[in-house]
C-alpha cells in the first residue's frame, strides 16, 4: 500500500473529551471516526488491525471445532417474547418496525435466533454436540457509551453457542472454549485473567469473564496475590480468600465470557432432542463470547507512548513502513522502489510512505499508526544498505538490500508468539 493513495485522516491536535489514550489515539491515528454517542465508522486502518484480530479468531474456533455462520441482525419480536428476555433485557433493546408495522430487535446477542434455527434443523442426540458462531455487529442501547470502541451502542462480537444433550458433553466445550480463549488473547498480544464469575459451591450460574487488568477498566476484580487466582466481587465475597491473605483489589476491562446457559433458553423456547432412549430432553447450551472490536481499544490501551500506537506484529495493521528519506534522490528512490516490490511479492504487508513530505513528518506518522517496524533508505542507499528500526525497543540496525526480505521476515516471525 502507497501512503499517498491511503485514506487514514490523521489529526494534529486532539479534543480533550476521550478520557482513554486509546480512544485519544485510535482517533488521532484515523483508525475509527464517530457518527453519534457509541457508533464509530472503522476506517481502512482501523479495519485491517480488526480483520487481523478475526483472522486469529477464526483460526481458533475452526480448530475447535467450531463452525461458522452468518444470523440476522433483525429479530423478530415475537421470539424474544417467547425466551422472556423482552421483558428482562427490555432496557438495552434497539426497536426497528417495518411498513406493515411488524416489530423487530436489533440483535444485542443471538441465544434466541440460534435456538430457534436449531430446534427447527436438529431431532437427535446423534447430531450433537454442536458448536457454531458468527462474528457480526451487535445492538445495545447503553445509557453512557464511554471509552471510543471500549462501550458502544453498536459493536463487533465474536459470539458462539454450543448444544449438547448432555451436562458432561457441555463441560467438555466449555474447559475447550476457555482454552481457547486463552490462546485467542495470547496471539492477540493481551495477557489477559479468567475471573471467576461462577456460582459453583453458593450455586446459581457458571462463568467465566476475560479480563484485561488496567487502571482504565470499569469492573473491579479480586486477585490473590499469592496464586493469581481472581474472581469478581460477587464470588469473591463468597469464598474465603484462597492462600490466606487477603484479595488484591484490581481494576479490569472485560473482553471475552464463557457462559453455561443449561437449559434457560432452550427450555422456553421448546428446543429438544429425542434422547438414546426415545424421549424428549431440552438441549444443554453454553454460550462464548468475545468482543471484538473492544480488543483494538483493549490493545492500543496497553501498546502506547508519547508518540503513539504500537501494534503487536500478530494484528498491526502493516508489518513494515518503508521510506527514502529524499524520494528526489534517484539512487534513494530506486532502491526503495525495489525493496516495496520485493518485500510485497514475499508476503510482507508494506506501506511505503510515497509522499513528497519531509522525513520528520514521516516518522511522526510511522510512530502515530504505530507499523512494528520501520525501513528508512537513507544516504547509504548508494551501498545498497537501509535502516531498520524497531517501533517498540528503539533499536536501528543497518541491513543490506540483499538481505533486507529475510532479515524483515526475520523480525516479523521473533515478533508473533507462541500459540
Ligand atoms: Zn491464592
Amino acid at each position: 500500500m502507497r501512503c499517498s493513495r491511503m485514506f487514514a485522516p490523521t489529526l494534529r491536535e486532539m479534543s480533550t473529551e476521550a478520557e482513554m489514550s486509546s480512544h485519544r489515539l485510535l482517533l488521532r491515528a484515523g483508525f475509527i471516526r464517530q457518527l453519534a454517542a457509541g457508533i464509530y465508522s472503522f476506517l481502512p486502518l482501523g479495519l485491517l488491525v480488526l480483520q487481523h484480530v478475526t483472522n486469529i479468531i477464526r483460526d481458533e474456533m475452526n480448530r475447535a471445532g467450531a463452525q461458522e455462520l452468518l444470523l440476522p441482525a433483525l429479530h423478530p419480536q415475537e421470539l424474544w417474547a417467547e425466551s422472556g428476555r423482552e421483558a428482562t433485557m427490555q432496557d438495552i433493546l434497539i426497536k426497528a418496525t417495518d411498513r406493515r408495522g411488524t416489530k423487530f430487535y436489533l440483535g444485542p446477542t443471538h441465544e434466541e435466533v440460534i435456538t430457534d434455527l436449531v430446534r427447527h434443523n436438529i431431532r437427535s442426540y446423534r447430531d450433537l454436540p454442536l458448536n457454531l458462531y458468527q462474528i457480526q455487529m451487535k445492538y445495545r442501547d447503553e445509557p453512557r457509551p464511554r471509552g471510543g470502541l471500549v462501550r458502544t451502542r453498536e459493536f463487533l462480537m465474536k459470539d458462539a453457542y454450543s448444544f449438547h444433550c448432555d451436562e458432561a458433553s457441555l463441560d467438555a466445550t466449555y474447559q475447550k472454549m476457555i482454552d481457547t480463549y486463552k490462546i485467542i488473547f495470547r496471539r492477540c498480544g493481551l495477557a489477559i485473567t479468567p475471573v471467576d464469575a461462577s456460582g459453583g459451591a453458593i450455586g446459581g450460574k457458571e462463568t467465566k469473564e476475560f479480563m484485561l487488568l488496567i487502571k482504565s477498566g470499569e469492573d473491579t476484580v479480586l486477585v490473590c496475590p499469592q496464586c493469581g487466582y481472581a474472581a469478581n466481587r460477587e464470588i469473591a465475597d463468597n469464598i474465603p480468600p484462597c492462600c490466606g491473605v487477603p484479595y488484591e483489589e484490581r481494576s479490569g476491562m472485560e473482553l471475552g465470557h464463557v457462559f453455561k446457559l443449561r437449559c434457560a433458553i432452550s427450555e422456553p423456547l421448546h428446543a429438544t432432542v429425542t434422547d438414546e432412549n426415545g424421549a424428549e430432553t431440552p438441549i444443554v447450551m453454553g454460550c462464548y463470547g468475545i468482543g471484538v472490536s473492544r480488543i483494538l481499544a483493549a490493545v492500543a490501551e496497553v501498546n502506547n507512548d508519547e508518540n503513539g500506537l504500537i501494534w503487536p506484529m500478530s494484528i498491526a495493521l502493516y508489518h513494515v513502513y518503508l521510506l527514502a528519506a529524499n524520494p528526489t534522490d534517484q539512487v534513494q528512490k530506486d532502491l526503495a522502489d525495489h525493496i516495496y516490490n520485493e518485500q510485497t511479492a514475499a508476503g510482507i504487508d508494506v506501506l511505503y510512505d510515497d509522499r513528497s513530505e519531509r522525513v520528520g513528518v514521516k516518522f511522526k506518522d510511522a510512530d502515530l499508526i504505530g507499523v512494528p517496524l520501520r525501513l528508512l533508505v537513507g544516504r547509504l542507499a548508494g551501498q545498497g544498505i537501509c535502516e531498520l528500526h524497531d517501533r517498540k525497543t528503539g533499536v536501528n540496525v543497518d541491513v543490506s538490500g540483499e538481505q533486507v526480505v529475510s532479515e524483515v521476515s526475520r523480525s516479523i516471525a521473533n515478533k508473533l508468539p507462541y500459540t
